[in-house]
Formats: structure tokens, sequence, C-alpha cells
């Protein structure tokens, strides 16, 4: 693979929303983008993915879908900060080394503060150190403290949250007995079937990794399906909590759960997909609300005021912002991600703006 991006390519892309800069680096040590959505509301923030994406045209619709979500995730949870993504293209497994992650140092430096970096799928918090050798731009604790963190737990409490609170506007209830199916055991699936468990949940759990199921299993107790059942298991909320698209118009009528509400990115392939949703009254919880908890976390170590107690208190207003926008879903009649994005909208482009 071997196609170069150039700047026509980016701009009529149509995934490209006004994107304030998307820029792309090609050598034989590192091939990555760094796509920076909005800064108005400070620098674009975003986790940067290493994925063996099939071709440079893949790597950027990804990148460009998710530096724009980061800029709604930060504006609706009250941040400080823009939006911005970086992909690494290359098997995580095999293609990593040193040399690629210092140059990505490098290359996230290039954008003067534009774009601060983190870890997402495919990069952990090793790596982001190495990053870090070459680049301010990496969100991180005082010396002395934990230097770096990883964000997962803090996410899986915001899904938890947003879980809960769903469950409790759909049935009032709390969760035990509460059935639910969760696609991806990773990093964050792993806490969040730890929690769900532990206020009386039934869970069951499917991942393509069958050691992560078998750990699931073995520590938590939890059951499992093949990874083909999941979608369709018949339990009371789906929890998405592996890669984005996971949700599309193909396969909603075979969903037998009540609530969707999960830690992925982009779960739902389109906007179509949440009137989908609506329509066949399913209730979706925006994935850049209840997933915000990382970002929350970058937030407090970016501006210096950071404990674990001020994190958690801000996680916590998931709740009643995701509930607001439930009530504002049923009273007009529009799907929960519009709702989200027109809420976020009117906090980083201005009230009278937002369309
Ligand atoms: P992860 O890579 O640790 O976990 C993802 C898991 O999904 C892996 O175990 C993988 O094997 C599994 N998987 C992949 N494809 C699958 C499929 N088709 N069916 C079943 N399982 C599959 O990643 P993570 O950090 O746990 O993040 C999970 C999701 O949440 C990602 O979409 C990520 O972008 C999003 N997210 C993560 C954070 C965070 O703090 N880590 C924050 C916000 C959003």
């Amino acid at each position: 693979m071997n196609q170069k991006i150039h700047q026509s390519d980016i701009e009529s892309h149509p995934d490209f929303d006004g994107h304030e800069k998307v820029v792309s680096t090609q050598s034989d040590t590192l091939r990555a983008i760094i796509a920076v959505h909005n800064t108005r509301l400070g620098p674009g923030v975003g986790g940067c993915r290493m994925f063996p994406y099939p071709s440079h045209q893949d790597a950027l619709a990804d990148v460009l879908k998710l530096s724009r979500g980061m800029t709604y995730k930060s504006a609706l949870a009250g941040l400080t900060m823009g939006g911005g993504k970086a992909v690494i293209i290359g098997d995580p497994s095999r293609d990593k080394t040193r040399d690629m992650l210092l140059a990505m140092g490098d290359f996230v430096e290039s954008l003067q503060g534009r774009y601060i970096t983190a870890e997402d799928s495919g990069t952990g918090v090793a790596d982001i150190a190495v990053i870090r050798e070459r680049t301010r731009y990496v969100p991180g604790l005082p010396e002395g403290e934990a230097s770096h963190k990883d964000p997962s737990p803090v996410t899986a409490l915001g899904v938890f949250v947003g879980i809960t609170e769903a469950v409790k506007y759909r049935h009032d209830s709390d969760l035990r007995g509460i059935r639910v199916a969760i696609q991806g055991v990773g990093n964050v699936g792993f806490h969040l079937a730890r929690m769900l468990v532990e206020a009386g949940a039934i869970v069951t759990v499917a991942d393509i990794n069958q050691k992560k199921v078998a750990r699931a299993v073995a520590e938590l107790g939890v059951t499992s399906l093949p990874i083909e059942d999941i979608l369709t298991a018949d339990v009371d909320l789906l929890s998405p909590c592996a890669l984005g698209g996971a949700i599309n118009i193909h396969n909603i009528d075979a969903i037998r759960a009540g609530i969707i509400a999960g830690a992925a990115n982009n779960q739902l392939q389109s906007l179509a997909t949440g009137r989908a949703l609506l329509d066949r009254g399913l209730l979706y919880a925006p994935d850049y609300l209840v997933n915000a908890g990382g970002v929350i976390d970058i937030h407090y170590q970016r501006v210096g005021d950071y404990s674990e107690a001020t994190v958690r208190d801000h996680v916590m207003q998931i709740s009643g912002k995701l509930r607001e926008i439930f009530k504002m879903s049923d009273r007009e009649q529009k799907p929960t991600n519009e709702v989200a994005d027109r809420m976020a909208e009117a906090v980083f482009i201005g009230e009278r703006n937002a369309a």
C-alpha cells in the first residue's frame, strides 16, 4: 500500500466537515495522518490510533470521523478543548517500533500544540511515553504522580453511569437483574463488565480475542456468546465496546435489546441509523457523551487541577446530560444522536449558529 494523500482528496472527502487542518506523513519509519477538526474551545485533543488500514483512504475516513467526534465530545462534556485525532497506518502487534513512535512524537510536535495526543486502540500507555520523549503535547500528571495513566477505568465509569441512567429512564429500575450484552471486552469492556456484575446485572460478552473472553468468564463470572450472536442477543441492553460502525440499518431489525449504550466511538454507521433506532423504539445513549470519561481525565491533567474525586464528579454529570437528551428526544421525536449533536454545536459554534 503506497498511495499518498493529496490536499484535494482531503478537502473533497465526504467526512471533511470544515476540518481546520489535516496533515499526513509518509516515510519508511512512519505513515500517519493527524486531523484537527475544531479548536474554538481549545486545542484539538484526541487519541492516536494504530490500525492496519487497507488504504490511506480508509485511514483518512477514520481520522476525519474520529476527530470531528472529539470536538462534539469535549464540547458536550463542558471542557475547554477542541477535537483532533491521529492515526498510524500499521499493525500494532507487528509493525510498531520505537523509531516509529519517536517519529510520531516529532509529527505531533510539528503542529505546535494545535493537536494534543493520547492513547487509543492499538497504542497504550508505554507507547505514549515514547511519543512524549519528542513532544510536549501529551497530557500527563506532574512527575512523582502516576505520570501517564490508563484512561480506560474512568471511561468505563462514564459508560456505567450512562447505562445506569438509561435503565432508570426506560425501566424505572436499578441494574439488578438487567441483562447486558457487551461486544468487546478489551480495556474498557472488561472494567465495565466488572462494574455491571457488581451492580447485579447479568452480563454476557463476546470478543474476537478468545483470551479476553476467557479472562472475563474466569475473573468476573460472566457468560459468553459467539461474536456473531452478541448484537442480537436476547438481552435488555446492548453495549458496543469494540470498534465503530457496529449498529447499521441492516442489523437494527435483528437487535433484541431495548437500549444501546457502550464505549465504542461512532457506533452508528450513519445519521440515518439514529432515526431508524428511534422509529423502532430503541433507546440509544449517544456514544460520545457516555464515553467521555477518558477525555474528562485528560482535561484535568492539562489544567493542572487534578484529583480523582474531581474527575469522578465531572464524569457523574454524564447522567444528568443523558437524561436531558432522552427527554428532549421524546418530546421532539428527534433521534438522541441528533439531539446530542445540536447540544454540542450550541457549545462550540454558539446557540445562534447551531442548526
Ligand atoms: P481495546 O482495543 O482494548 O478493546 C476492544 C476490544 O474489542 C478488543 O478486545 C478486541 O479484540 C475486540 N473486538 C474488536 N472487534 C471485535 C468484534 N468484531 N467483535 C467482538 N470484539 C471485537 O479498546 P478499548 O480501549 O477497550 O476501547 C473500546 C472502544 O471504546 C473503542 O472503540 C475506543 O475507541 C472507545 N473508547 C475508548 C476509550 C478509552 O479510554 N480506552 C475512551 C473513549 C472511547
